[in-house]
């Protein structure tokens, strides 16, 4: 079965396969299979050899490689920190899909890192960018950049949000504990 333009295909549906065109806007590519984010209209450019999607509904903005998010710190793991994406940066409307991010140690800041939780804790706000759309309602995101990282600091001992005090510590205005952070240059506070 082959897909062809006008189509109408729901979220996961298969259109194509890598080897034969570049997953383009509103799909990704799943080990080889080039699947739907979203229910629409597949659109397909023969001559670029690409299969992109224009969606059924108006989704606020694209969520492609590249694209800077914004989030809440859910999880901090060993290797491993998550994030649930609250929205598109520069855009005022939230995302209609509930995804979430993941960023790997390795992706976290540009030199090496000995421990995740000198990065981030659970309640930061975060601006970080997508670096592979990984599924349905899941991307790989990078903070490895001046302008990426932590926002907004939350204390892990009391939750007050905290005062920036050198590029990568944070000082709670409530209780004076002091944290590390991959700060962001955009830091807030
Ligand atoms: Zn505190």
């Amino acid at each position: 079965m082959k897909t062809k333009t006008g189509d109408f295909v729901l979220p996961g549906d298969a259109l194509g396969v890598t080897e034969e065109y570049d997953p383009a806007d509103w799909t990704f590519d799943d080990e080889g299979k080039i699947r739907s984010l979203v229910a629409g209209t597949v659109s397909l450019d023969n001559r670029n050899k690409r299969i992109s999607i224009i969606p059924k509904t108006n989704y606020p903005s694209i969520l492609k490689n590249g694209v800077v998010v914004f989030g809440q710190i859910s999880e901090v793991r060993g290797q491993r920190a998550l994030m649930k994406i609250e929205g598109v940066k520069d855009t005022k409307r939230s995302l209609v899909t509930n995804f979430s991010g993941g960023i790997h140690i390795s992706q976290a800041d540009k030199g090496y890192v000995a421990k995740l939780t000198d990065e981030f804790h659970i309640g930061d706000l975060v601006e970080a960018k997508v670096t592979k759309i990984i599924g349905l309602d899941n991307v790989d995101l990078t903070t490895a950049e001046k302008e990426l990282g932590v926002i907004k600091a939350m204390c892990t001992n009391c939750r007050a949000y905290m005062k920036q005090m050198s590029k990568n510590e944070v000082l709670c205005p409530r209780c004076g504990r002091k944290e590390r952070r991959k700060i962001s240059s955009n830091y807030e506070g």
